[in-house]
């Protein structure tokens, strides 16, 4: 079994365990602010960053962030993570105010961005360069998927073009991209999953997260889910996926993520993957039992 691991890749790129500090930007999302829409991504309960510090400033937020995993690391080393909404949804001033924050705290190791690829205008992506002289930087994109009918289904607002345009700016600027893929999404074939990977992949990405459709309560998908308009795999249905989709990756490509890191107080389904400590456990042991090799399919 292997597969290029998150952890394994920081441990080797920094040599030490590296653990991520979820920071709060203040930004909000052209898809809820009205810009695009007002009801946001059809699963999203309002951005993912539930351990961000908010009402803190960026100095603030590292140090109660530190704080709050000072009984798990030992090392000191961090990624400044700006997760919430949309961090690249203000003006470049702003941007580089807070993000330099980061950066140039001794403790901060990389700045990890996670935004939308409408959101990367030509300033922001020069900024974003110059940020990476300093110390590494990395743009999660959240593409979900690359087929229009489920993008429009799940109120994505942008069509993949401008995803592809960004990857390759942000490329051509040397910033590392790591895009998140949602496995599952209604309406979606086995093909079409692995046909998402192979043109995420194609684009010359550096990381991928995977991440298992979650129905949250309070959504629109909630909803769908509760009038029966699509069902979701159980655990080794979504182990054996997660399997064809690792052996078509090539082995460059850091895996971020196998499985949800949502809220459990909101999960609505798939209830098993609530236990993410018992998933992880059992992917590792299918992928060791049916010998497992990223990108041996490619
Ligand atoms: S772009 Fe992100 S923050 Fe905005 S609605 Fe979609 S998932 Fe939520």
């Amino acid at each position: 079994m292997y597969y290029n691991s998150l952890n394994k890749n920081l441990k080797k790129r920094f040599g030490c365990k590296v653990y991520k500090l979820a920071l709060d930007g203040h930004m909000t999302c052209p898809n809820r602010d009205g810009k695009i829409d007002t009801r946001g991504c059809i699963f999203c309960l309002g951005g993912s960053g539930e351990f961000a510090q908010s009402g803190l400033d960026t100095a603030e937020q590292i140090e109660a962030a530190k704080r709050l995993v000072s009984g798990k690391i030992q090392s000191g080393r961090y990624i400044a993570y700006f997760q919430n909404y949309t961090n690249t949804y203000a003006d470049t001033e702003y941007l580089e105010k807070i993000f330099t924050q980061a950066i140039r705290h001794p403790d901060i190791a990389a700045l990890s961005v996670a935004t939308r690829p409408d959101c990367l205008e030509d300033s922001k992506i020069s900024l974003l360069q110059r940020l990476s002289e300093i110390k590494p930087v990395t743009v999660e994109l959240g593409l979900q998927t690359i087929h229009e009918k489920t993008a429009r289904y799940i109120r994505r607002g942008y069509p993949l073009e401008v995803y592809d345009s960004a990857v390759d700016r942000l490329r051509r600027a040397a910033i590392e991209v790591v895009t998140h893929v949602i496995l599952y999404l209604p309406g979606e074939t086995e093909q079409m999953m692995l046909d998402t990977i192979r043109h995420v992949c194609r684009g010359g990405i550096n990381g991928i997260k995977l991440q298992l459709l979650h129905v949250l309560c309070g959504t629109d998908l909630e909803k769908d889910y509760r009038d029966g308009k699509f069902t979701l795999p159980d655990m080794d249905e979504y182990i054996s996926m997660l399997e064809k989709c690792i052996s078509i990756i090539p082995p460059e490509i850091v895996i971020h993520r196998l499985t949800g890191d949502g809220a459990k107080k909101y999960l609505v389904a798939p209830l098993w993957s609530a236990d993410k400590k018992r998933v992880l456990n059992s992917i590792n042991a299918a992928f060791e039992r049916d010998d497992i090799v990223q990108g041996s399919s490619n």
